[in-house]
């Protein structure tokens, strides 16, 4: 067992530092921290990151992308500012679940542009009716010529309001046992366009999150990916890996926080004595310094396993479950640390402490992981 990163990916980590302090951080600290960014910096970012290989980063380089192991991406989501990393997420697990299930024409057509970061994808599968149960999919798609006709809503999209590609789960009806034939079919906007709007929330504002309405939208029989009723497998795959890096943006925000924290509690004092020298302040910082080795490690095993072709549902759960929640109590507790201060716009604390809240959601609730432990250590299914 070796706890330490090897060479390559020290130096990966290294440059994604260096890429962040000089290209990254000082576009996201000239907008509005309450406002989703215009696509055209968001565009500017994903060319600024390209080097780094995020975009492709699942897709092997025979077939244009970067062929990073798993490890190696979650290095780059524990050092790119969470925002941006929820965007490139939700762009690059689109782009290898077309890389896994799309026809060589497919490929050809969508790929490049996606891998290069000059288009923007998401894939919308969540609906009004439709969360932690993607099989009731109820946005429909009906053959009509050489179309389907898509019909329903997506809500809670990652680059929503943005992307110029969209993986849409849709329903092509069900079959003779009464399944639900949830399918997916590549949607190019400006071939089939169709609205969207922003919804705004409490953490991660600089990220475009959002709603998409499919009216009579037609989309070419060329666009449909994979087999009728195959689209949990395609999502279910690219999840267990989403799984541990949405933990890994948690360990971004534990890290700068618990860092503050203690920089903070060296430099104030109360009672005659630097707040670090108080040793409830030494527990809250203990348990948010255990808190990120936890998390950190859960999150890696889960990559390491995936890089070795173990389909880990338990530790991809476990490592969302024990860092997304980590996250939420470790900014917090820096908020407590700091005070009053804390509470304050003027400290990047309560920030964090939203980001945070925002990751125990997607790709699995904290209770829907519950139960996927639950289901592998017992074998019986509390959710079918
Ligand atoms: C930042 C962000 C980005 C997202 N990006 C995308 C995206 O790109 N594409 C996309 O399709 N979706 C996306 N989503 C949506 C996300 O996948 C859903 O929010 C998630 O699956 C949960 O669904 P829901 O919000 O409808 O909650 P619900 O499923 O309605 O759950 C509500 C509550 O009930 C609990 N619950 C539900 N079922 C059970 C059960 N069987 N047992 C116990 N408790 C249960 C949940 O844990 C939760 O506490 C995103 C969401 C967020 C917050």
């Amino acid at each position: 067992m070796d706890f330490e990163w090897n060479d390559t990916e020290r130096m990966l980590a290294e440059t994604a530092k260096r890429v962040v302090a000089r290209d990254v951080e000082p576009v996201l600290a000239k907008h509005p921290p309450d406002r989703a960014l215009p696509k055209s910096v968001m565009l500017d970012l994903y060319r600024a990151i390209a080097d780094l290989g995020y975009t492709g980063a699942r897709i092997p380089e025979a077939e244009g992308g970067s062929g990073l192991s798993y490890v190696m991406l979650g290095i780059l989501n524990e050092t790119l500012p969470p925002v941006l990393a929820f965007s490139l997420l939700g762009h690059e697990s689109t782009t290898k679940r077309i890389q896994m299930g799309g026809t060589p024409e497919q490929k050809a057509r969508f790929l490049p542009d996606l891998i290069a970061g000059k288009k923007l994808a998401g894939t919308a599968a969540s609906e009004p009716n439709v969360g932690s149960d993607p099989r009731g999919i109820e946005t429909t798609a009906v053959a009509d010529g050489g179309h389907y006709v898509l019909n329903g809503t997506k809500l809670w999209i990652s680059n929503g309001p943005i992307l110029d590609v969209t993986m849409v789960v849709a329903s092509l009806g069900r079959d003779a046992s009464g399944r639900n034939l949830i399918s997916r079919f590549l949607v190019d906007r400006e071939e089939s366009p169709f609205e969207s709007r922003e919804i705004p929330t409490i953490g991660l504002q600089q990220g475009p999150l959002g709603e998409l309405h499919f009216r009579d939208c037609r989309v070419p029989k060329a666009n449909m990916i994979g087999e009728a009723g195959d689209a949990h497998h395609s999502l279910t795959f690219t999840w267990l890996a989403n799984r541990p890096n949405i933990g890994l943006f948690g360990v971004h925000l534990m890290q700068k926080a618990l860092d503050t924290s203690i920089a903070h509690t060296k430099q104030r004092s109360q009672f005659g004595s630097p707040l670090a020298r108080f040793q409830l302040v030494q527990e809250m910082l203990a348990e948010m310094s255990t808190s990120i080795d936890a998390s950190r490690l859960l999150c890696y095993r889960a990559l390491a396993l995936l890089d070795r072709g173990v389909w880990c549902h338990r530790e991809s759960s476990v490592a969302k479950l024990f860092a997304t929640e980590a996250a939420v109590r470790v900014t917090n507790l820096a908020i407590q640390v700091h005070g009053a201060y804390g509470l304050t716009k003027e400290a990047p604390l309560e920030s964090w402490a939203r980001d945070a809240r925002m990751l125990t959601i997607p790709d699995g609730t904290t209770q829907i992981h519950q139960l996927i432990i639950g289901r592998e250590l017992v074998g019986l299914r509390a959710f079918s």
